[in-house]
């Protein structure tokens, strides 16, 4: 063990990963280093391939994702070292858990929150205890002041959308110096504030994100993480102990325009929240209350219909929000927010059917 090893190193899984064949790209080489095929895909995977700039799909793709981690770092002004890219945040979220969430004690997340955590806790095996949220569904940092094998929370966070002030982070960081604290910042983009300065304040703060929400590729399944080289360092010698090529051609691609068009990822990001914003309104002047979103969502209750009954009504004109039968959370709805004509048609339906009740 080095005599460099911080205390919240003390339980991280550990592994010497597999090395990978060599991924040159010159122009001229005689690749016979990593089996692949040498004649090209079928002509019509040919012709996205070439007309798409995808990449040479003949070929694997960049184990360690260098053009998508530079242009990431570049966009959040961080070392590329400090940046690790998954399928997903839920991959990198998952592949985490099994890095960092290594300890007999508990790991802490709130009882309202991303339903992912309690299934990856219970698929590694991996103690967990949540921490209440409080009537106003906010998150008590002191409940994070007590022993533990790590912490997350997102923040925003969901499905309640409450966004929490960077200081009570910030205080949960500083209770935490023997583990390792996530931020799952998947909402981030539309008006909270991100924790990434802090990363280089605390090397055991992961702050994650993901293209799938505000840049608009849910799809394609391109999530990343910053934090210390230290961190990025345990994450990718675990991630090369399961799977080396884990981002395609394609995702790596077009990930790289998307971060390149900054003005585009404003303009969207800006149109929901303002979306956003007018139909917390006609929510509100229809009965319904909800806590304040900084999310591309509202987590509804109306005062007097069950929410069931609504997603039930909702449901029969082909109007998909979520419901959950569980326990705090079974009389709320968590409404995305669509375009302004998807939004009209949800306010004016509500309108109508409420009117009737
Ligand atoms: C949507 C979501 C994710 C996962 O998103 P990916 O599509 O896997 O990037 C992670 N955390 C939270 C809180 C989410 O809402």
């Amino acid at each position: 063990m080095s005599v460099m090893e911080q205390s919240w190193e003390k339980n991280i899984r550990k592994c010497v990963p597999y090395v990978a064949g060599e991924q040159p790209e010159k122009a001229k080489m005689i690749k016979l280093n990593t089996n692949e095929c040498p004649y090209p895909p079928a002509p019509g995977v040919k012709k996205a391939e070439e007309e798409m700039n995808l990449g040479n799909l003949r070929l694997y793709p960049d184990q360690n994702v260098t053009s998508l981690v530079n242009a990431l770092a570049e966009y959040y002004h961080v070392n590329p070292k400090q940046v690790f890219v998954g399928v997903g945040s839920d991959d990198v979220l998952a592949t985490s858990f099994l890095t960092f969430f290594n300890s007999d004690k508990p790991i802490l997340f709130p009882d309202v929150t991303y339903s992912f955590y309690d299934v990856w806790a219970n698929l590694y095996r991996i103690p967990f205890k949540t921490c209440p949220l409080d009537e106003e569904w906010k998150i008590v940092a002191e409940d994070y002041k007590q022993p533990n094998g790590g912490v997350i929370f997102p923040n925003p966070n969901a499905p309640t959308g409450v966004f929490e002030p960077l200081e009570k982070v910030e205080e949960i960081i500083k209770a935490n110096a023997d583990s390792v604290v996530i931020v799952d910042e998947a909402y981030v983009d539309f008006g909270g504030e991100s924790a990434l300065p802090l990363v280089e304040k605390y090397d055991n703060l992961l702050v994650v994100q993901t293209f799938s929400k505000s840049r608009s590729m849910a799809g394609l399944r391109i999530g990343f993480c910053i934090g210390s080289e230290k961190l990025i360092k345990y994450l990718n010698d675990v991630k090369f102990s399961i799977n080396s090529y884990t981002m395609n051609r394609p995702a790596l691609a077009l990930g790289v325009e998307a971060v390149k068009d900054d003005a585009y990822f404003k303009m969207v990001t800006g149109k929901i929240i303002a979306t956003r914003e007018r139909v917390k309104k006609e929510l509100a002047e229809l009965g319904f209350t909800f806590p304040d979103s900084k999310t591309n969502f509202i987590f509804a209750s109306h005062k007097t219909v069950p929410a069931k009954e609504i997603f039930e009504a909702l449901r029969e004109q082909d109007i998909y929000v979520r419901h959950w039968n569980k326990p705090r959370i079974d009389n709320s709805l968590r409404i995305t927010i669509g375009t302004d004509e998807e939004m009209d048609v949800l306010i004016s339906f509500l309108k109508k059917y409420l009117a009737g009740k």
